[in-house]
């Protein structure tokens, strides 16, 4: 590792989950018992910790991806991905277990119903020893062992990170993790199932991001409550907004931006995202972030 020995070599360290999408695209989503012919299919790289670390890329912050995947054909092509993205895989370990998956079906309105299988995402951290390179801040999510998180972010903390978590997939979470968050970017029913912002503020999270869908984000602080308007656009496929947002939040609190202006670049970020299919074909660059707010 190179830098001063002070100095945080990466702007964002993501901990998370790499998986292979498979993306069917339907007229409407199935119901339980239901088969249903799909209009077109796709397979893309994803999981929330690679499409969160390629949007931190793409948004110009110095990235490190620490993760698993498997020793497989869907390993090598998403470590190969991350690192024509410029992202950093020196942390990512190849294991016995297959590479995660992620089985999306996403209909005609853009609305999508997922389920994903772990794979290698289950050896993050508890049968492979994480090392965390230093950096601003650490995100993580919530689709690698949650022991994992707690660790992680006890070493962020001790190394004088911001750390961020989105709370994703939606889960109730042992206050340790909670008291570890600076920085918590729940959805709404994230939110919900976290017992709502002031749960949140209570086990000791210093800010609340909000994401609302079309309806922009909110950012809380136990002393504060500020809105952050929609970015206007014509969703086709909202799969990867929730990743945008992040990754452009993340980037912009590496940049030394406060959380609220982090979050009013975010929202332009996941409106982007929503406007081309798939997830991290649909994350934006910093160019055209920057485009699209200059025309606001
Ligand atoms: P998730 O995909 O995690 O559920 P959201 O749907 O809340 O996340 O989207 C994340 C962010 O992307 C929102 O906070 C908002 O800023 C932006 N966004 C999502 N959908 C739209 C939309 N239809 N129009 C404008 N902005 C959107």
């Amino acid at each position: 590792m190179t830098g001063a020995s002070n100095t945080p070599y990466f702007d964002v360290v993501v901990v998370g989950s790499a998986n292979l999408d498979l993306v069917a695209s339907l007229e409407s989503l199935p119901k339980p018992g239901e088969t249903l012919i799909a209009n077109g299919y796709a397979e893309h790289a994803g999981g929330k910790g690679l499409n969160q670390a390629v949007a931190c890329a793409r948004m110009g912050a110095r990235t490190a991806f620490v993760g698993c995947v498997g020793s497989d054909d869907a390993g090598v092509m998403l470590r190969a991905i991350l690192e024509k993205e410029g992202i950093d895989t020196s942390h990512l370990v190849s294991v016995s277990a297959p590479t995660g998956r992620a089985f999306i079906n996403v209909d005609k309105h853009g609305e999508n119903a997922i389920v994903v299988i772990a794979g290698a995402n289950a050896f993050v951290g508890t049968e492979i020893q994480l090392q965390l390179p230093t950096s601003r801040v650490v995100l993580a999510q919530l689709e690698i062992p949650l022991e994992t998180v707690l660790s992680v972010f006890e070493s962020a903390r001790r190394n004088g990170s911001v750390t961020v978590l989105n709370p994703a997939p939606a889960s109730r979470l042992q206050p340790e993790i909670l008291a570890l968050t600076d920085i918590i970017v729940p959805n709404e029913t994230e939110s919900e199932v976290l017992g709502g912002t002031s749960v949140l503020f209570g086990h000791g999270v210093a800010t609340v991001v909000t994401t609302l869908g079309a309806h922009g984000a909110t950012v809380e602080t136990p002393s504060s409550t500020n809105h952050v308007d929609p970015f206007a656009v014509t969703p086709v496929d909202t799969v990867g907004a929730g990743d945008a947002f992040i990754g452009a939040l993340c980037s912009e609190i590496a940049r030394g931006r406060a959380v609220l202006d982090a979050a009013k670049v975010a929202a332009v970020g996941g409106a982007l995202a929503t406007t081309v299919h798939g997830a991290v074909p649909s994350l934006p660059t910093l160019q055209q972030v920057q485009q699209a707010m200059s025309k606001q």
